[in-house]
């Protein structure tokens, strides 16, 4: 941070964006929740929101798109300061080598998610928000708004019933982890909600406002509320690290050496702690269903800037 000042931001941005432009078309647009694969492969945007309040941005940073997994740092959050520790009775926090909607570990772990970045552990996170909100998915939305200083921020209902229409998947491991007493509230209703945080529509430049309080030791700039502690806001960071990208986890850590969680719309958030709260956006994704420019961006990123964690 202290020799953050040499380094020209704008110039790093606009040399990342000519590099992303020249391989658009690669990757495939998450086709599963069918709305989605409506979504047009060739953007790109980027955001970093410092500390200060500055915004530098570049390409389609205030084009809005569907966070999906994204929303899982902030239902964490929610969880987290709700239960407290006791969360992680419910949901274990290590990484899971498997993909993001896999069932395989919860039988062998009896209900328990890996971690809450799996969507097994995004329902439990989801039931324990419902648990512990009155109407969740108010709170939740003003939560967004609020920490992203925009009261523009709304959710997609039509991507929201796409996915309620075809989550097949999604229903068997919330009955599932019922059967394990490990959701307390009606199964619809937390099917429902977790689609409603999923379905938030924002742009590079509210993620990467939105994500700053994890950078600034639990603190929203926007608000100046704490929004978690500052052990807090370090533990959300170690979850991002070991399980927020996918099953790419590991592979990020070595590349790109930041706190990140990506959605299958194409986004990902990344922490440089004390420093700033990013996002970047492309919608091709990757076999592990990480964005793929998005990735090659981060990577970028901490390349020519030497900022990781690492
Ligand atoms: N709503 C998506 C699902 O449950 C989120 C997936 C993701 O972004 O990882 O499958």
């Amino acid at each position: 941070p202290d020799d953050l000042g040499r380094l020209d931001l704008d110039d790093i941005l606009g040399t990342i964006n000519e590099e992303v432009r020249r391989r658009f078309g690669e990757g495939e647009v998450a086709d599963y929740i069918p709305k989605l694969a409506e979504v047009p492969k060739d953007r790109f945007g980027m955001a970093l929101a410092m500390l200060d309040g500055r915004v530098h941005e570049v390409g389609d940073a205030r084009e809005r798109f569907s966070i999906q997994s994204i929303s899982k740092v902030y239902t964490l959050t929610l969880a987290l300061e709700a239960a407290g520790d006791a969360l992680w009775t419910r949901v274990d926090r290590e990484p899971s080598g498997d993909p993001y909607n896999s069932l395989i570990q919860l039988e062998l772990e009896k209900g328990i998610p890996r971690n809450p970045f799996m969507n097994a552990g995004a329902l439990v996170t989801a039931d324990v928000v419902l648990s512990n909100y009155d109407d969740a998915e108010r709170m939740l939305l003003d939560f967004m708004r609020a920490r992203s200083g925009n009261p523009e921020v709304g959710t997609d209902d039509v991507v929201a019933k796409s996915e309620r229409e075809s989550g097949y998947r999604n229903v068997a491991m919330a009955n599932f982890i019922r059967s394990y007493d490990n959701l307390h509230n009606d199964v619809q209703d937390v099917l429902d909600f977790y689609y409603q945080q999923c379905a938030l529509r924002m742009d590079c430049v509210d993620l990467a406002r939105s994500v700053q309080y994890l950078a600034d030791g639990g603190r929203c700039r926007a608000t100046g509320e704490a929004v978690t502690t500052a052990e807090g806001a370090t533990r959300i960071n170690s979850v991002m690290m070991i399980a927020g990208t996918y099953d790419a986890a590991g592979d990020f850590a070595y590349h790109v050496g930041l706190p990140a969680k990506s959605g299958v719309g194409g986004g990902i958030v990344a922490v440089v702690p004390r420093v700033m709260g990013l996002c970047v956006w492309s919608p091709g994704l990757d076999e592990k269903g990480n964005s793929l420019l998005g990735r090659y961006a981060l990577h970028r990123f901490t390349r020519m800037t030497g900022l990781s964690v690492f």
